[in-house]
């Protein structure tokens, strides 16, 4: 495990721009959030899933991404590779 990376390391999150979805998608345990990361419509409202930095929240198109273009963070994709 590398720990000299420049850039801080964060994650692409999958999030539903509907609060009252997002307030339940946060409470899902770990084992659900990491399959909710695989879906692309939200479960609760049939929504397009969004895709956000988890360091600084903004949005992102693309969930290819290897970096923040927003922040620089370094995203940890390995999760996201089917
Ligand atoms: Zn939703
Ligand atoms: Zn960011």
């Amino acid at each position: 495990m590398s720990e000299h990376h420049a850039k801080p390391a964060s994650s692409i999150e999958k999030i539903c721009q509907d609060s009252e979805c997002s307030e339940r998608i946060s409470a899902l345990n770990p084992d659900q959030q990491k399959l909710f990361k695989t879906f692309t419509y939200c479960p609760y409202c049939a929504e397009e899933l969004t895709f956000i930095c988890h360091s600084c929240r903004e949005q992102l198109n693309s969930s290819d991404y290897k970096f923040c273009p927003w922040c620089g963070a370094q995203f940890d994709d390995a999760e996201l590779k089917r």
